[in-house]
């Protein structure tokens, strides 16, 4: 992509409205522009990022066997009805009407509709164990939208809900939905701690919280300090194996974590002084069995190998990919701007022109960036008349791994430099040798 002919309205002041450096960087970075309090428009380089976050975790969710699907954001309000939401929901759920006086709304999540979708046509245990998910906008009338799209009233939501006939059945779709989390959150550069979480008034259930730790973040968080220590689980983990998924789960929780809402005092003292670790942290996602809760009002049942018909017990599991896109810029940063981890990184590198219009400049860097991206790097190349100084401040603000310098004293040569956002290491190379560091 050339960036003469790209849109990246990037912001030379730090706006005011901004209080955490997330959301500062996502609108000098011309990532994100707010249309009405708590909705935003990704532009073209936060749309980048946000599509790598989405394919990340619906990598991991395939790989855990769960299915994807679309549901729409507009549902009845029968539905809703039905379950007894409708009334309890409160004021966070936008009510619309349509045009014939219909109660509509924008939903603020989807177990009615797929509890809906699931008794519609599945009648038996054969069917079972059966995961669905989608990728799709929600909409919560927040008290206090703020942060940008890290709290914000629309937002994007990864939202897998899981059946099976029994609640040992549930219990491993949950395992696997933890295991695909650890998974996720590692390859989006995130060390995310699983908490238990608060399950309501109905006990028995389980659920947990994933959360990044983050100065800036709103959950208050208890823990063993030891969670960085444990191993990610590898891509070809069995999770068809009951038993694996079990140890996966129960080495993780094994240490204490807990937010506010479940904080145990006594847990955490038991816990050796040095070892104690109470921070504030970003909720990124959250898991839950809730057993028969929207089954039973809503007549979802299969029929048992014993012949008769049960409410099957059902899950769901929450990821918030718009609220990912700020936690991983609160987690890698700096004075400079955003440091993207590869994996989500918008351009794998930029190709900066030191002085476009000047034919050795120009043609070597023409030259690059036609070698990278035949070799299926995704390039930003540079070519804008902008002083070099503003060059490099935009580089490192939109946070792309690798930039290639092309200034006129070294193409002179037949070389470029290559610098390290992350570490801020510089390295003269000739031309092929820039090349290859990224083709080979
Ligand atoms: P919170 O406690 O932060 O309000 P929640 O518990 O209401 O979140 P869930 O219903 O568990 O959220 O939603 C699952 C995920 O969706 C959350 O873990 C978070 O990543 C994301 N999410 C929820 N609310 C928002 C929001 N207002 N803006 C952006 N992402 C959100
Ligand atoms: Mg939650």
């Amino acid at each position: 992509m050339r960036l003469s002919r790209f849109f990246v309205p990037i912001l030379k002041e730090n706006p005011k409205e901004a209080e955490i450096v997330s959301h500062r960087l996502m609108l000098r970075a011309g990532m994100i522009r707010q249309q009405s309090q708590g909705i935003y428009s990704w532009l073209p380089l936060g749309k980048k990022v946000l599509d790598k976050v989405n394919n990340i975790i619906r990598e991991e969710q395939n790989r855990a066997g769960a299915i994807e699907l679309l549901m729409p954001t507009l549902q009845s309000a029968e539905l809703w009805q039905e379950s007894g939401r409708y009334d309890a929901y409160g004021k966070e759920m936008l009510r619309i009407k349509d045009r014939q006086d219909r109660p509509m709304l924008y939903g603020p999540t989807n177990e009615e509709m797929i509890t809906d979708i699931f008794r519609s046509s599945v009648k038996s245990y054969k069917d079972l164990p059966l995961n669905l998910y989608h990728i799709q906008l929600k909409f919560r009338d927040e008290v206090r939208p703020r942060f940008g799209t890290m709290r914000s009233r629309e937002f994007l939501m990864k939202d897998a809900y899981s059946f099976d006939l029994t609640r040992e059945g549930a219990e491993h779709s949950y395992n696997k939905m933890f295991t695909a989390y650890l998974r996720t959150f590692d390859r989006l550069g995130l060390r995310a701690i699983p908490m238990r979480a608060d399950t309501g008034p109905i006990g028995g259930n389980l659920s947990h919280e994933f959360i990044i730790l983050a100065d800036t973040g709103e959950s208050e968080v208890f823990c063993h300090r030891d969670f960085v220590n444990f191993d990610i689980p590898a891509g070809n983990t069995d999770f068809d194996s009951v038993d694996r998924l079990k140890s996966i789960f129960s080495k993780w929780t094994s240490l204490y974590a807990a937010t506010s809402e479940m904080h145990d005092e006594a847990a955490f003292n038991a816990i050796p002084e040095g070892e104690r670790l109470s921070a504030r942290g970003i909720e990124v996602g959250h898991i839950f069995y809730f057993g028969t809760k929207y089954s039973e009002p809503m007549g979802a049942k299969v029929q048992g190998p014993d012949g008769k018909e049960h409410f099957v017990h059902m899950g769901s599991y929450g990821i918030g990919p718009t609220r990912l896109v700020p936690a991983i810029i609160e987690a890698s940063h700096d004075e400079n701007g955003i440091i993207w981890p590869e994996s989500v990184a918008p351009f794998d590198v930029v190709v900066i022109n030191m002085k476009a219009g000047d034919e050795a400049c120009d043609g070597t860097c023409e030259l690059i960036y036609a070698a990278l991206t035949k070799a299926g790097k995704d390039v930003l190349y540079d070519d804008t008349d902008d002083r070099a100084g503003t060059k490099f401040a935009t580089a490192d603000l939109i946070g792309v791994p690798y930039q290639i310098i092309a200034g006129p004293r070294a193409v002179a040569n037949g070389e470029v430099e290559v610098k390290n956002r992350k570490t801020g290491a510089r390295e003269t190379m000739t031309i092929e040798a820039a090349i290859n560091r990224f083709v080979a």
